[in-house]
């Protein structure tokens, strides 16, 4: 396979602790360039992760660096103009989560792809995890009957170095909902293979965010194929576990320290023979979510979660803050 050059646009935590060794890890994956609104602070990540080269503006990269693909991890109101950039200049795009702001603007950002013919991948990085697609595959198979009911419990502590942008500027998409809600509704459609049409949620707020921005978040998903879905999500959570549960007519899932960064979880299926532990082969999450991006460059299949799969995902999160704020029962937009 060719090699794939990225370019990393935001010298971020998650470029530096997952990202830049997940695009290396590949055999054909490189690291070219770090784009930074900050002169000083792009140079040293370059030096320090050993990027030949560095920028301070998406433009100059784009006209001086020859890349295939950009990983869009900067602050969340910044991803749309950026990938609108890279697309124009013909570049792949694998964007974090949420891709953006409002469901217009992430639309538009598939369709820039698309137009530019392109791959436009978000980066969910739990539908990677061998556990998550064990649960899909499970489910898929029948090992609980028709699936009922779901849970996901996705409440941590937001680590003191990232207590920056998500907890006081809004207008940068801060808030556990579009940070942790958004990976929820991500990996129950994937799991579930279903839509979330409706939800109804409730926040806490002032906790550890200052102004409107939720730190906690609780409410329940009904998806079209009938499953209702709780969900849970905090940043100020120091002792709580992750997990997902499906609850079905003939048996239930259980997964616990599953809704994590790295390859680690339990799960067991229990049915009326008893309970049974399902052996995983664990895999490096980023790494499977690069090498999918770079098979989908080389025209096999899709990203492991589309630019559609983000579009979705945001439409949920956008829907649980519409349901905090009213009070009210909110539909997912389409
Ligand atoms: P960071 O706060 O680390 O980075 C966001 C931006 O903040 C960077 O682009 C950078 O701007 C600036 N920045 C970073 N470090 C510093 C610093 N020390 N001083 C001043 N500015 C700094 O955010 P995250 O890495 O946590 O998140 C980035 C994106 O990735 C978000 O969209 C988030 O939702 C997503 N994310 C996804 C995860 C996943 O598993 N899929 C996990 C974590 C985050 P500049 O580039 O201009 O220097």
């Amino acid at each position: 396979m060719k090699t794939i050059r990225w370019a990393l646009i935001g010298a971020s935590h998650i470029a530096r602790q997952y990202m830049v060794e997940a695009i290396r890890e590949q055999d054909n994956g490189e690291v070219v360039a770090v784009v930074s609104a900050d002169n000083v602070r792009g140079r040293q990540f370059a030096d320090e992760l050993d990027i030949p080269e560095s920028y301070d503006s998406v433009d100059q990269m784009l006209k001086h660096s020859a890349i295939d693909a950009v990983y869009i991890s900067t602050t969340n109101e910044l991803h749309y103009g950026q990938t609108l950039k890279a697309a124009a200049a013909g570049k792949h795009v694998l964007c974090e989560k949420p891709l953006t702001l409002t469901l217009l603007q992430a639309t538009e950002m598939a369709a820039a792809c698309k137009l530019a013919r392109v791959v436009f991948g978000t980066n969910h990085h739990l539908r990677n995890a061998a556990t998550h697609r064990k649960l899909r595959a499970l489910i898929h198979e029948g090992a609980i009957g028709k699936p009922l009911f779901a849970r996901v419990f996705n409440a941590n502590y937001l680590p003191q170095v990232l207590q920056g942008w998500r907890l006081d500027r809004p207008e940068a998409g801060g808030g556990v909902i579009l940070d942790l809600t958004v990976h929820d509704a991500d990996t129950l459609r994937f799991i579930l293979n279903a839509e979330p049409v409706a939800t109804v949620a409730m926040s806490t707020m002032g906790t550890m965010t200052s102004g409107s921005l939720e730190d906690g978040v609780m409410g329940v998903l009904e998806f079209d194929n009938g499953v209702l879905a709780q969900f849970h999500d905090a940043f100020t959570t120091k002792f709580a576990e992750t997990g997902l549960e499906f609850h079905g007519t003939n048996g239930s899932l259980y997964a616990r320290n599953i809704m994590s960064q790295e390859p680690v979880g339990e799960i067991v299926l229990r049915t009326a023979s008893g309970d049974v532990s399902v052996p995983v082969e664990h895999e490096k999450l980023y790494a499977r979510s690069v090498k999918m991006f770079h098979l989908a460059i080389n025209g096999n299949g899709l990203p492991a979660a589309s630019g559609e799969d983000g579009i979705r995902s945001l439409a949920t999160a956008l829907a649980v803050q519409e349901s905090c704020k009213t009070g009210r029962r909110s539909i997912v937009r389409n």
